[in-house]
């Protein structure tokens, strides 16, 4: 299959075995994975934050209720929000989630906001679970064209050192573990170069005390919510 949905199969994999009830995904683009994860049974609350509107918009339709929803109606209710706004601004509506999913989201952000990124997901959505997935500049010298990055908006592609180190330290910071792995296998003989797509997955070591999720939080809406939908 192809990278992108051996990344999203990752995750759904992940929400297979951890069963959380709030997922939220960040940089959702055109609501493929969130669509993908309407279909997980323990989901209840499914959140998607873009900081472009347009491309949320795109195919924002598949996420509602479709017919057999109505006819069948399940024991679960499901509600899937979409939210418009960036990464790098704390906004109440992202708190209480159990994972907090990022794909191929930190190389398209800019300095200033790669910096703010932590504090947001880590330090103020503190979700028991967080996966980040990047790529691997390693395994560049596979792929068959030779450009600077993969992607003409990419800010930067980083090496396994350059994300892990990265990553222990955001974790250190923040009391979580981090374990890497990745999707895309490169060829026998050529292993050293890791995975085509570099993956961390962050466990929040404590669990949160009510107090910590309450207070000292800012409770000003700065996300524009333009969907929402019940199942
Ligand atoms: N996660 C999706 C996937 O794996 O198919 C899409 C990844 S796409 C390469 C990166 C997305 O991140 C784009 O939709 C872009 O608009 C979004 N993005 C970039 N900067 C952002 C920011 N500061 N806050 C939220 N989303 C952002």
């Amino acid at each position: 299959p192809p990278l992108y949905k051996q990344r999203y199969q990752f995750v759904k994999d992940l929400v297979e075995k951890y069963k959380p009830k709030k997922v939220a995904d960040l940089g959702c683009a055109d609501c493929s994975l969130l669509w993908m994860l309407k279909f997980c049974s323990c989901i209840e609350v499914l959140a998607g934050l873009d900081i472009c509107a347009n491309v949320m918009k795109e195919r924002m339709h598949t996420l509602s209720p479709l017919p057999v929803d109505y006819l069948q109606p399940s024991e679960r209710s499901l509600t899937v929000t979409l939210h418009h706004g960036s990464v790098a601004h704390k906004d109440p509506c992202m708190l209480g989630f159990d994972l907090v999913t990022c794909i191929e989201l930190i190389e398209h952000l800019e300095e200033s906001e790669l910096k703010k990124f932590p504090e947001v997901v880590f330090g103020f959505m503190a979700p028991s679970i967080v996966v980040i997935s990047t790529p691997n500049s390693e395994f560049n010298c596979l792929l068959p064209q030779v450009m600077l990055y993969r992607h003409p908006d990419h800010k930067f592609e980083w090496s396994q050192a350059e994300f892990q180190s990265w990553a222990l330290e955001t974790a250190r910071c923040y009391d979580y573990s981090v374990e890497f792995t990745g999707v895309g296998h490169p060829p026998t003989g050529m292993e050293k170069v890791g995975f085509c797509t570099q993956i961390g997955v962050f466990f929040r070591k404590y669990p949160q005390t009510g107090e910590s999720v309450q207070s000292e939080k800012p409770m000003e809406a700065v996300y524009k919510t333009f969907y929402k939908g019940l199942k």
